[in-house]
Protein backbone atom coordinates (compact mmCIF):
# COMPACT_ATOMS: atom_id res chain seq x y z
CA UNK A 1 0.00 0.00 0.00
CA UNK A 2 1.55 3.61 -0.99
CA UNK A 3 0.93 6.57 2.06
CA UNK A 4 -2.11 8.48 1.46
CA UNK A 5 -2.74 11.50 3.62
CA UNK A 6 -5.99 14.00 3.28
CA UNK A 7 -4.40 17.21 2.18
CA UNK A 8 -5.77 20.35 2.07
CA UNK A 9 -3.51 22.82 2.64
CA UNK A 10 -4.84 26.26 3.74
CA UNK A 11 -2.21 27.78 5.47
CA UNK A 12 0.21 27.42 2.12
CA UNK A 13 -2.73 29.58 0.73
CA UNK A 14 -2.44 32.36 3.02
CA UNK A 15 0.12 35.66 1.83
CA UNK A 16 3.57 34.93 0.98
CA UNK A 17 5.01 36.30 3.58
CA UNK A 18 3.08 34.08 6.23
CA UNK A 19 5.87 31.03 5.63
CA UNK A 20 8.77 30.56 4.01
CA UNK A 21 8.47 27.24 1.24
CA UNK A 22 11.24 24.71 1.96
CA UNK A 23 11.42 20.95 1.69
CA UNK A 24 13.00 19.00 4.93
CA UNK A 25 16.68 18.32 4.61
CA UNK A 26 17.53 14.68 3.69
CA UNK A 27 18.93 12.25 6.30
CA UNK A 28 21.69 9.68 6.24
CA UNK A 29 19.75 6.83 7.75
CA UNK A 30 16.35 7.00 9.04
CA UNK A 31 14.96 4.47 11.05
CA UNK A 32 11.36 4.23 12.48
CA UNK A 33 11.48 4.41 16.16
CA UNK A 34 8.03 5.02 17.15
CA UNK A 35 4.79 5.04 15.59
CA UNK A 36 1.18 5.96 16.73
CA UNK A 37 -1.29 3.74 14.29
CA UNK A 38 -4.47 4.83 16.70
CA UNK A 39 -3.58 8.31 15.49
CA UNK A 40 -3.08 7.72 11.75
CA UNK A 41 -6.15 6.19 11.85
CA UNK A 42 -7.88 9.17 13.43
CA UNK A 43 -6.47 11.44 10.68
CA UNK A 44 -7.23 9.02 7.72
CA UNK A 45 -3.91 8.74 6.88
CA UNK A 46 -2.47 5.53 5.11
CA UNK A 47 0.68 4.55 5.60
CA UNK A 48 3.28 1.56 3.56
CA UNK A 49 3.80 -1.44 5.70
CA UNK A 50 6.71 -1.35 5.00
CA UNK A 51 9.15 0.05 7.91
CA UNK A 52 11.77 1.54 5.38
CA UNK A 53 9.44 3.20 3.45
CA UNK A 54 8.06 4.56 6.79
CA UNK A 55 11.30 6.00 8.02
CA UNK A 56 11.63 8.00 4.35
CA UNK A 57 7.90 9.79 4.84
CA UNK A 58 8.77 10.58 8.84
CA UNK A 59 12.09 11.74 8.27
CA UNK A 60 11.06 14.08 5.63
CA UNK A 61 13.71 12.44 2.77
CA UNK A 62 10.60 11.14 0.84
CA UNK A 63 6.88 13.98 0.51
CA UNK A 64 3.58 12.26 0.41
CA UNK A 65 1.20 13.17 -2.48
CA UNK A 66 0.13 16.68 -1.71
CA UNK A 67 2.60 17.94 0.65
CA UNK A 68 3.30 21.53 0.40
CA UNK A 69 6.07 21.97 3.03
CA UNK A 70 6.78 25.10 4.47
CA UNK A 71 8.62 26.87 7.67
CA UNK A 72 5.87 29.29 9.25
CA UNK A 73 7.05 32.79 10.40
CA UNK A 74 6.44 34.22 13.66
CA UNK A 75 7.93 35.95 16.64
CA UNK A 76 7.43 35.92 20.83
CA UNK A 77 8.07 37.01 24.00
CA UNK A 78 10.51 34.70 25.53
CA UNK A 79 10.98 34.72 29.50
CA UNK A 80 9.73 38.22 29.28
CA UNK A 81 12.24 39.82 26.40
CA UNK A 82 10.73 40.57 23.04
CA UNK A 83 12.11 38.53 19.70
CA UNK A 84 10.55 40.02 16.72
CA UNK A 85 11.54 37.44 14.61
CA UNK A 86 11.82 33.21 15.30
CA UNK A 87 9.59 31.56 13.23
CA UNK A 88 10.12 27.58 12.61
CA UNK A 89 13.81 27.27 12.90
CA UNK A 90 13.52 23.01 12.78
CA UNK A 91 10.30 22.17 11.79
CA UNK A 92 8.70 22.26 8.40
CA UNK A 93 4.78 21.89 8.09
CA UNK A 94 4.09 19.36 5.79
CA UNK A 95 0.92 20.35 4.95
CA UNK A 96 -2.90 19.83 6.63
CA UNK A 97 -5.05 16.80 6.43
CA UNK A 98 -8.97 16.66 7.01
CA UNK A 99 -9.53 13.61 8.98
CA UNK A 100 -12.62 10.98 7.89
CA UNK A 101 -14.72 13.84 10.20
CA UNK A 102 -13.91 17.16 9.07
CA UNK A 103 -11.26 18.35 11.45
CA UNK A 104 -8.21 20.09 10.57
CA UNK A 105 -4.90 18.95 11.56
CA UNK A 106 -0.98 19.89 10.73
CA UNK A 107 1.60 17.73 9.85
CA UNK A 108 4.86 18.36 10.72
CA UNK A 109 8.44 17.21 11.45
CA UNK A 110 10.01 18.71 13.54
CA UNK A 111 14.43 18.56 13.56
CA UNK A 112 13.79 18.34 9.38
CA UNK A 113 16.48 20.46 9.10
CA UNK A 114 17.02 24.34 8.81
CA UNK A 115 14.83 27.15 7.58
CA UNK A 116 15.61 30.81 6.92
CA UNK A 117 14.62 31.14 11.10
CA UNK A 118 17.26 28.90 12.00
CA UNK A 119 19.18 31.58 13.31
CA UNK A 120 22.33 29.87 15.33
CA UNK A 121 20.50 26.54 15.35
CA UNK A 122 21.45 23.42 13.17
CA UNK A 123 17.24 22.58 12.11
CA UNK A 124 17.71 19.23 13.89
CA UNK A 125 16.78 17.48 17.29
CA UNK A 126 18.31 14.86 19.41
CA UNK A 127 16.57 11.40 20.19
CA UNK A 128 15.95 12.02 23.61
CA UNK A 129 13.67 15.48 23.35
CA UNK A 130 11.94 13.76 20.03
CA UNK A 131 10.93 10.63 22.84
CA UNK A 132 10.03 13.22 25.68
CA UNK A 133 7.61 15.16 23.17
CA UNK A 134 6.48 11.47 22.13
CA UNK A 135 6.21 10.11 25.32
CA UNK A 136 4.83 13.63 27.25
CA UNK A 137 2.57 14.73 24.70
CA UNK A 138 1.03 11.37 24.07
CA UNK A 139 0.20 11.05 28.11
CA UNK A 140 -1.53 14.35 27.77
CA UNK A 141 -3.91 12.91 25.01
CA UNK A 142 -4.40 9.88 27.33
CA UNK A 143 -5.12 11.86 30.20
CA UNK A 144 -7.74 14.20 28.11
CA UNK A 145 -5.60 17.41 28.23
CA UNK A 146 -5.52 19.49 24.94
CA UNK A 147 -2.73 18.61 23.06
CA UNK A 148 -0.61 18.66 20.15
CA UNK A 149 -0.07 14.99 19.54
CA UNK A 150 2.69 12.79 18.12
CA UNK A 151 2.13 10.78 15.19
CA UNK A 152 5.83 8.90 14.73
CA UNK A 153 9.62 9.11 15.56
CA UNK A 154 12.56 8.08 13.58
CA UNK A 155 15.83 8.32 13.91
CA UNK A 156 18.24 10.19 11.04
CA UNK A 157 21.38 7.93 11.40
CA UNK A 158 23.49 11.16 12.08
CA UNK A 159 24.93 12.78 14.97
CA UNK A 160 23.59 16.21 16.04
CA UNK A 161 25.71 18.46 18.39
CA UNK A 162 24.43 19.24 21.77
CA UNK A 163 26.37 19.55 25.18
CA UNK A 164 27.30 16.16 23.83
CA UNK A 165 26.97 14.27 20.71
CA UNK A 166 23.29 12.85 20.61
CA UNK A 167 21.68 10.49 17.72
CA UNK A 168 19.63 12.64 15.69
CA UNK A 169 15.71 12.25 15.52
CA UNK A 170 12.95 13.61 13.67
CA UNK A 171 9.08 13.84 15.92
CA UNK A 172 6.39 13.67 13.80
CA UNK A 173 3.83 16.46 15.60
CA UNK A 174 0.43 16.62 14.99
CA UNK A 175 -1.59 19.75 16.03
CA UNK A 176 -5.18 21.43 15.51
CA UNK A 177 -2.78 24.62 14.22
CA UNK A 178 0.59 25.75 14.96
CA UNK A 179 -0.80 29.21 14.92
CA UNK A 180 0.72 31.16 18.11
CA UNK A 181 0.30 34.48 19.89
CA UNK A 182 3.68 34.75 18.11
CA UNK A 183 2.27 34.94 14.87
CA UNK A 184 0.08 37.36 15.73
CA UNK A 185 2.86 39.17 17.04
CA UNK A 186 5.26 39.12 14.36
CA UNK A 187 2.63 41.01 11.86
CA UNK A 188 1.55 43.56 14.75
CA UNK A 189 5.38 44.34 15.36
CA UNK A 190 5.42 45.24 11.77
CA UNK A 191 1.86 47.20 11.18
CA UNK A 192 0.83 44.74 8.74
CA UNK A 193 -2.46 45.22 9.39
CA UNK A 194 -3.88 43.66 6.38
CA UNK A 195 -1.94 40.22 7.07
CA UNK A 196 -3.44 40.81 10.85
CA UNK A 197 -6.77 40.87 9.41
CA UNK A 198 -5.90 37.25 7.46
CA UNK A 199 -4.62 35.62 9.81
CA UNK A 200 -7.59 36.33 12.22
CA UNK A 201 -9.90 35.73 9.26
CA UNK A 202 -8.08 31.97 9.33
CA UNK A 203 -7.55 31.21 12.99
CA UNK A 204 -11.73 31.93 13.44
CA UNK A 205 -12.64 30.03 10.71
CA UNK A 206 -10.30 27.48 11.95
CA UNK A 207 -10.61 27.39 15.86
CA UNK A 208 -13.40 29.46 16.34
CA UNK A 209 -16.25 29.80 13.65
CA UNK A 210 -18.55 31.24 15.77
CA UNK A 211 -16.60 33.88 17.13
CA UNK A 212 -17.07 37.72 16.00
CA UNK A 213 -14.58 39.24 14.77
CA UNK A 214 -11.05 40.01 16.94
CA UNK A 215 -12.49 40.41 20.66
CA UNK A 216 -14.88 37.26 20.41
CA UNK A 217 -10.93 35.38 18.78
CA UNK A 218 -9.70 37.36 22.00
CA UNK A 219 -12.39 35.89 24.13
CA UNK A 220 -12.02 32.46 22.84
CA UNK A 221 -8.72 32.06 23.84
CA UNK A 222 -9.05 33.63 26.86
CA UNK A 223 -11.85 30.59 27.85
CA UNK A 224 -9.37 27.91 26.11
CA UNK A 225 -6.36 28.83 27.49
CA UNK A 226 -8.21 29.58 31.02
CA UNK A 227 -9.48 25.40 30.98
CA UNK A 228 -6.39 24.26 29.76
CA UNK A 229 -3.88 25.67 32.22
CA UNK A 230 -6.53 24.70 35.09
CA UNK A 231 -6.34 21.49 33.74
CA UNK A 232 -2.27 21.42 33.77
CA UNK A 233 -2.36 22.07 37.57
CA UNK A 234 -5.39 19.98 38.25
CA UNK A 235 -2.04 16.80 36.91
CA UNK A 236 0.10 18.49 38.48
CA UNK A 237 1.87 19.82 34.84
CA UNK A 238 4.82 22.53 34.40
CA UNK A 239 5.16 23.29 30.75
CA UNK A 240 7.90 24.85 31.71
CA UNK A 241 8.82 27.57 28.70
CA UNK A 242 5.42 29.61 28.52
CA UNK A 243 6.91 31.81 25.55
CA UNK A 244 3.79 33.52 23.78
CA UNK A 245 5.93 31.66 20.54
CA UNK A 246 4.71 28.44 22.67
CA UNK A 247 1.29 29.62 23.48
CA UNK A 248 -1.40 28.46 20.62
CA UNK A 249 -4.62 30.08 19.49
CA UNK A 250 -6.34 26.64 19.99
CA UNK A 251 -5.75 26.05 23.33
CA UNK A 252 -3.62 22.94 23.28
CA UNK A 253 -0.33 22.27 24.69
CA UNK A 254 2.51 22.86 22.80
CA UNK A 255 6.23 22.75 22.68
CA UNK A 256 7.59 19.34 25.11
CA UNK A 257 10.39 21.23 26.20
CA UNK A 258 11.23 21.44 29.68
CA UNK A 259 7.90 20.77 31.06
CA UNK A 260 7.69 18.02 33.71
CA UNK A 261 4.93 16.53 35.98
CA UNK A 262 5.53 17.42 39.72
CA UNK A 263 6.01 14.12 41.91
CA UNK A 264 5.94 15.78 45.59
CA UNK A 265 4.05 18.79 45.18
CA UNK A 266 4.68 22.30 46.02
CA UNK A 267 3.14 25.47 44.12
CA UNK A 268 7.08 27.11 43.39
CA UNK A 269 8.36 24.19 41.88
CA UNK A 270 10.49 24.52 38.88
CA UNK A 271 12.19 22.07 36.86
CA UNK A 272 13.53 23.98 33.87
CA UNK A 273 17.30 24.05 34.01
CA UNK A 274 16.90 27.67 31.84
CA UNK A 275 14.37 28.81 34.33
CA UNK A 276 16.77 30.75 36.48
CA UNK A 277 14.06 32.93 38.09
CA UNK A 278 11.23 30.65 38.42
CA UNK A 279 8.87 32.89 36.13
CA UNK A 280 7.06 29.69 34.63
CA UNK A 281 7.10 27.83 38.10
CA UNK A 282 3.70 26.03 38.75
CA UNK A 283 1.38 28.41 40.54
CA UNK A 284 2.33 30.73 37.76
CA UNK A 285 1.12 29.24 35.27
CA UNK A 286 -1.98 31.44 35.68
CA UNK A 287 -0.18 34.83 35.85
CA UNK A 288 1.40 33.97 32.89
CA UNK A 289 -1.35 32.74 30.37
CA UNK A 290 -2.72 35.92 31.37
CA UNK A 291 0.08 38.52 30.40
CA UNK A 292 0.45 36.46 27.25
CA UNK A 293 -2.82 37.06 26.35
CA UNK A 294 -2.40 40.55 27.05
CA UNK A 295 -0.06 40.14 23.91
CA UNK A 296 -2.53 38.47 22.27
CA UNK A 297 -5.02 41.45 22.98
CA UNK A 298 -2.17 43.91 22.31
CA UNK A 299 -1.49 42.53 18.76
CA UNK A 300 -5.33 42.24 17.74
CA UNK A 301 -5.67 45.85 18.93
CA UNK A 302 -4.68 47.64 15.45
CA UNK A 303 -8.18 45.18 13.62
CA UNK A 304 -10.39 47.71 15.71
CA UNK A 305 -11.46 50.35 14.15
CA UNK A 306 -12.00 52.62 17.19
CA UNK A 307 -9.12 52.15 19.44
CA UNK A 308 -10.72 53.84 22.35
CA UNK A 309 -13.30 51.52 22.45
CA UNK A 310 -10.76 48.23 21.48
CA UNK A 311 -8.84 49.42 24.42
CA UNK A 312 -11.61 49.44 26.97
CA UNK A 313 -13.37 46.22 25.90
CA UNK A 314 -9.94 44.11 25.25
CA UNK A 315 -8.82 45.35 28.77
CA UNK A 316 -11.91 44.11 30.36
CA UNK A 317 -11.38 40.24 28.17
CA UNK A 318 -7.58 40.07 30.13
CA UNK A 319 -9.67 41.31 33.00
CA UNK A 320 -11.83 38.14 32.65
CA UNK A 321 -9.32 35.42 32.41
CA UNK A 322 -9.64 35.06 36.49
CA UNK A 323 -13.12 34.74 36.31
CA UNK A 324 -12.59 31.90 33.76
CA UNK A 325 -9.62 30.43 35.69
CA UNK A 326 -11.24 30.28 38.93
CA UNK A 327 -14.20 28.53 37.72
CA UNK A 328 -12.27 25.84 35.75
CA UNK A 329 -9.80 25.25 38.63
CA UNK A 330 -12.79 24.92 41.24
CA UNK A 331 -14.41 22.42 39.01
CA UNK A 332 -11.30 20.63 38.73
CA UNK A 333 -10.89 20.79 42.58
CA UNK A 334 -14.06 19.39 42.56
CA UNK A 335 -13.74 16.58 40.43
CA UNK A 336 -10.50 15.90 42.22
CA UNK A 337 -12.60 15.89 45.69
CA UNK A 338 -15.43 14.30 44.09
CA UNK A 339 -17.71 16.74 44.83
CA UNK A 340 -20.61 16.54 42.19
CA UNK A 341 -22.76 19.39 43.97
CA UNK A 342 -21.32 22.58 45.15
CA UNK A 343 -21.32 24.09 48.53
CA UNK A 344 -19.69 27.17 50.50
CA UNK A 345 -15.77 26.43 51.37
CA UNK A 346 -15.43 23.75 48.72
CA UNK A 347 -12.33 26.12 47.35
CA UNK A 348 -10.83 26.18 51.15
CA UNK A 349 -11.30 22.35 51.08
CA UNK A 350 -9.24 22.01 48.23
CA UNK A 351 -6.46 24.58 49.22
CA UNK A 352 -6.29 23.36 52.48
CA UNK A 353 -5.33 20.06 51.35
CA UNK A 354 -2.93 21.39 48.67
CA UNK A 355 -1.32 23.06 52.02
CA UNK A 356 -1.25 20.51 53.74
CA UNK A 357 0.42 18.45 50.90
CA UNK A 358 2.45 21.52 50.07
CA UNK A 359 3.95 21.41 53.90
CA UNK A 360 4.62 17.54 53.76
CA UNK A 361 5.84 16.98 50.64
CA UNK A 362 2.85 14.86 49.93
CA UNK A 363 3.32 12.81 45.69
CA UNK A 364 0.67 14.84 44.32
CA UNK A 365 -1.10 12.40 41.96
CA UNK A 366 -0.60 9.36 44.33
CA UNK A 367 -2.45 11.57 47.40
CA UNK A 368 -5.31 12.07 45.06
CA UNK A 369 -5.39 8.52 43.57
CA UNK A 370 -5.39 7.21 46.91
CA UNK A 371 -8.04 9.59 48.04
CA UNK A 372 -10.14 7.58 45.05
CA UNK A 373 -9.92 4.59 46.59
CA UNK A 374 -12.03 2.23 48.63
CA UNK A 375 -10.00 3.49 51.92
CA UNK A 376 -9.42 6.68 51.35
CA UNK A 377 -7.37 6.76 54.75
CA UNK A 378 -4.50 5.71 52.63
CA UNK A 379 -3.74 9.27 51.80
CA UNK A 380 -2.19 9.47 54.82
CA UNK A 381 0.58 7.63 54.15
CA UNK A 382 1.71 10.31 51.42
CA UNK A 383 2.63 12.57 53.74
CA UNK A 384 5.64 12.80 56.16
CA UNK A 385 3.56 12.76 58.91
CA UNK A 386 0.21 10.62 58.16
CA UNK A 387 -1.89 12.29 61.33
CA UNK A 388 -1.27 16.00 59.55
CA UNK A 389 -4.27 14.57 57.00
CA UNK A 390 -6.58 13.18 59.75
CA UNK A 391 -8.51 16.74 60.76
CA UNK A 392 -8.79 17.58 56.61
CA UNK A 393 -10.02 14.04 56.40
CA UNK A 394 -12.64 14.03 59.10
CA UNK A 395 -13.68 17.80 57.15
CA UNK A 396 -13.88 16.08 53.66
CA UNK A 397 -16.23 13.48 55.10
CA UNK A 398 -18.47 15.84 57.04
CA UNK A 399 -18.88 17.74 53.13
CA UNK A 400 -19.20 14.06 51.68
CA UNK A 401 -22.27 13.52 53.76
CA UNK A 402 -24.16 16.19 51.99
CA UNK A 403 -23.42 14.07 48.93
CA UNK A 404 -26.44 12.55 47.06
CA UNK A 405 -23.74 10.08 45.26
CA UNK A 406 -22.97 6.68 47.04
CA UNK A 407 -19.20 5.58 47.57
CA UNK A 408 -18.79 3.32 44.57
CA UNK A 409 -20.24 6.03 42.15
CA UNK A 410 -17.99 8.86 43.67
CA UNK A 411 -14.91 6.51 43.85
CA UNK A 412 -15.17 6.06 40.09
CA UNK A 413 -15.92 9.34 39.23
CA UNK A 414 -12.53 10.12 40.67
CA UNK A 415 -10.84 7.60 39.52
CA UNK A 416 -11.86 9.27 36.46
CA UNK A 417 -9.80 12.24 37.25
CA UNK A 418 -7.38 11.26 39.17
CA UNK A 419 -4.49 9.23 37.29
CA UNK A 420 -2.80 6.22 38.72
CA UNK A 421 -0.08 7.00 36.00
CA UNK A 422 1.54 9.77 35.09
CA UNK A 423 4.61 10.00 33.16
CA UNK A 424 7.25 10.39 35.75
CA UNK A 425 10.43 12.47 34.99
CA UNK A 426 12.51 9.20 36.26
CA UNK A 427 10.61 6.99 33.61
CA UNK A 428 11.12 9.37 31.00
CA UNK A 429 14.61 9.99 31.53
CA UNK A 430 15.35 5.69 32.05
CA UNK A 431 13.33 5.36 28.61
CA UNK A 432 15.72 8.29 26.77
CA UNK A 433 18.79 6.88 28.63
CA UNK A 434 18.06 2.96 27.34
CA UNK A 435 16.70 4.57 24.05
CA UNK A 436 20.47 6.04 23.70
CA UNK A 437 22.19 2.50 24.14
CA UNK A 438 19.78 1.47 21.16
CA UNK A 439 16.90 -0.36 23.82
CA UNK A 440 13.61 0.81 22.95
CA UNK A 441 11.80 -1.88 25.53
CA UNK A 442 11.65 0.98 28.18
CA UNK A 443 9.95 3.56 26.18
CA UNK A 444 7.42 0.90 24.76
CA UNK A 445 6.74 -0.04 28.24
CA UNK A 446 6.40 3.44 29.73
CA UNK A 447 3.86 4.42 26.46
CA UNK A 448 1.89 1.34 27.16
CA UNK A 449 1.51 1.92 30.76
CA UNK A 450 0.51 5.54 30.16
CA UNK A 451 -2.05 4.70 27.69
CA UNK A 452 -4.46 4.03 30.03
CA UNK A 453 -3.87 6.56 33.02
CA UNK A 454 -6.98 5.98 35.23
CA UNK A 455 -7.18 2.35 35.13
CA UNK A 456 -5.84 0.94 38.17
CA UNK A 457 -3.30 -2.36 36.94
CA UNK A 458 -1.49 -4.19 39.29
CA UNK A 459 1.08 -5.28 36.66
CA UNK A 460 1.97 -1.50 36.31
CA UNK A 461 2.68 -0.92 39.80
CA UNK A 462 6.11 -0.11 39.23
CA UNK A 463 5.02 2.95 37.30
CA UNK A 464 3.22 4.78 39.95
CA UNK A 465 6.23 4.85 42.29
CA UNK A 466 7.90 8.64 43.01
CA UNK A 467 11.41 8.13 42.11
CA UNK A 468 13.67 7.14 44.91
CA UNK A 469 16.52 9.52 46.23
CA UNK A 470 19.06 8.19 43.42
CA UNK A 471 16.11 8.31 40.37
CA UNK A 472 14.82 11.89 41.61
CA UNK A 473 15.08 14.26 38.60
CA UNK A 474 15.84 17.87 39.64
CA UNK A 475 16.01 19.88 36.43
CA UNK A 476 15.45 19.12 32.85
CA UNK A 477 16.28 20.44 29.58
CA UNK A 478 15.21 21.99 26.47
CA UNK A 479 17.62 20.10 24.14
CA UNK A 480 17.53 22.31 21.57
P1 LIG B 1 11.62 26.59 21.54
O1 LIG B 1 12.42 26.99 22.73
O2 LIG B 1 11.67 25.11 21.27
O3 LIG B 1 10.23 27.10 21.60
O4 LIG B 1 12.32 27.27 20.30
C1 LIG B 1 12.47 28.66 20.19
C2 LIG B 1 12.88 29.03 18.79
O5 LIG B 1 14.18 28.50 18.50
C3 LIG B 1 11.96 28.52 17.72
O6 LIG B 1 11.86 29.53 16.74
C4 LIG B 1 12.67 27.30 17.21
O7 LIG B 1 12.31 27.01 15.87
C5 LIG B 1 14.13 27.71 17.32
N1 LIG B 1 14.99 26.54 17.48
C6 LIG B 1 15.08 25.74 18.56
N2 LIG B 1 15.97 24.76 18.36
C7 LIG B 1 16.48 24.93 17.13
C8 LIG B 1 17.46 24.23 16.33
N3 LIG B 1 18.10 23.15 16.78
N4 LIG B 1 17.72 24.72 15.10
C9 LIG B 1 17.08 25.80 14.64
N5 LIG B 1 16.17 26.49 15.33
C10 LIG B 1 15.86 26.07 16.55
MG1 LIG C 1 8.63 26.96 20.54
Amino acid sequence: MTAHFPFDNSYGRLPARFFTRQAPAKVAAPRLIALNHDLAARLGITLPADHTEMAQIFSGNALPHGADPLAQIYAGHQFGGWSPQLGDGRAILLGEVVAPDGARFDIQLKGAGRTPYSRMGDGRAGLGPVLREYIVSEAMAALGVPTTRALAAVTTGEIVLREAPLPGAVLTRVASSHIRIGTFQYFAARRDTEALQALCDHTIARHYPAADGPLGLLQAVIGAQARLIAQWMGLGFIHGVMNTDNMTLSGETIDYGPCAFMDDYHPETVFSSIDQFGRYAYANQPQIAVWNLAQLATALLPLIPDQAEGIDRFTAAIEGFSTHFDAAWERVLRAKLGLATHAAGDGDLGRDLLAIMAAQRADFTNTFRALSGTDPRKARDQLIDPTALDPWLDRWQARLAHEERDMPARSAAMQATNPARIPRNHRVEQAIAAAHADDLEPFTRLMAALAHPFDDDPALATYTLPPSQAERVTATFCGT
